[in-house]
């Protein structure tokens, strides 16, 4: 089987206006991401998302869709699509950083690999490591009341953990706090994500403050620049850090743990470059004796499918202790799958379809494409 040619489709699905996350990095409104499909010689499709956030890696769908037409397809086309690791490591060379476009291209190479041989991904990834995959919810920053309403609504759905996005100001990250503890009850589990929103002086203080409403974990308290940030307030709380804007990389990764920088690191399919990069940071975890968790930044469905496939089949990932961030479908409009995926409150699975187990809805394609 061969590559013959790789096709790219810009396209934006409304968010429901009321769900819209704010957080310290800013409000996410849309998404400007962008659908990809490998063609091959047999007549197989590979299909993959670049859920690209421009105030995180810097790509957007227009980016996105000038590397791979560039730099990355003339490297893929006429190549195997079934030597994924092989061509992992050509996109790695092809041009530099760009990780949530590569990963576009990484689960749609691993989404062939699938349909050439009838199993599902996570299957191929060596088969399950749990009945399904808890997820969580993310409460967006805004004022309490309306916090709490949120958060009150995410328990009707269905979810008994979440986080709580602060970073913004201490007062108000702590009154919201305190009225979404207060809306939800002792039982619900709850983290706070800071977006690395804090000083380490004021992540300190404020954590401490925080740990009244019971908090199990303090999600990228401080800024991604240097790791030793995050030590210094590791080493002065007692709730879990977890790593995300810090954790691109193995390398990424491999400093956080030397550095003693945090408990557990959030992974995801596009800050490493795919699926495989994100099961390298998840063993890297496991190693140290650390674990991992999955965050989102609001995928569509085919990356939401990768996101799946890679939390069943991966250990270093806690999704019973860290609940994964697969919660999407929660806040868009719509999706361009042509079914939705067993996505609930508090729980994701997988089909047993081949590949990444999702068809596109041809007509929901044309309607949201854009540009
Ligand atoms: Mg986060």
């Amino acid at each position: 089987m061969k590559i013959t040619r790789i096709e790219t489709i810009p396209i934006q699905i409304p968010i429901e206006p009321t769900r819209a996350t704010r957080g310290a990095r800013g409000s996410h409104l849309t998404s400007p991401f962008l659908l990809v499909r490998i063609h091959t010689d047999e007549g197989l499709t590979g299909l993959g998302e670049v859920s690209c956030t421009p105030g995180w890696s810097g790509e957007d769908q227009v980016t996105a869709a000038h590397i791979i037409a560039r730099y990355i397809a003339p490297r893929l086309i006429g190549e195997n699509p079934t030597e994924v690791e092989r061509l992992t490591a050509t996109m790695r060379t092809a041009v530099a950083n760009n990780p949530f476009t590569k990963s576009g291209l990484e689960i749609a190479l691993w989404d062939l690999l699938g349909k050439s041989v009838g199993l599902p991904v996570y299957r191929l990834l060596g088969g399950p490591v749990r009945d399904f995959v808890p997820t969580k919810y993310s409460v967006s920053g805004l004022a309490p009341e309306r916090a709490a309403e949120i958060a009150a609504w995410a328990v009707a759905q269905g979810f008994r953990t979440m986080k709580v996005k602060v970073g913004i100001e201490p007062e108000e990250d702590i009154a919201r706090v305190r009225a979404v503890r207060e809306a939800v009850g002792p039982d619900v589990r709850l983290g706070v994500d800071a977006n690395g929103g804090w000083s380490a002086r004021t992540a300190i203080r404020t954590i401490r403050r925080l740990e009244e409403f019971n908090i199990y974990f303090a999600e990228q308290p401080v800024p991604d620049l240097d790791v030793a940030w995050l030590s210094d307030v590791r080493a002065h709380v007692s709730v879990p850090v977890m790593a995300d804007e810090s954790v691109y990389t193995l390398q990424d990764a491999m400093a956080v743990v030397r550095a003693g920088a945090a408990d557990v690191l959030s992974v995801y399919i596009g800050k490493g470059g795919g699926i495989g990069p994100a099961r390298k940071v998840a063993a890297v975890a496991e190693a140290a004796g650390l674990t991992c968790t999955i965050g989102s930044n609001l995928e569509l469905g085919i990356a939401n499918a990768a996101m799946i496939h890679l939390a069943m089949a991966t250990p270093g990932i806690g999704a019973e202790e860290f609940p994964c961030d697969i919660l999407s479908p929660f806040f868009y409009e719509d999706d361009v799958l042509a079914e939705p995926l067993p996505i609930t409150g508090g729980s994701a699975r997988p089909t047993e379809r081949p590949g990444l187990g999702v068809a596109l809805d041809e007509e929901k394609v044309a309607h949201y494409r854009v540009g």
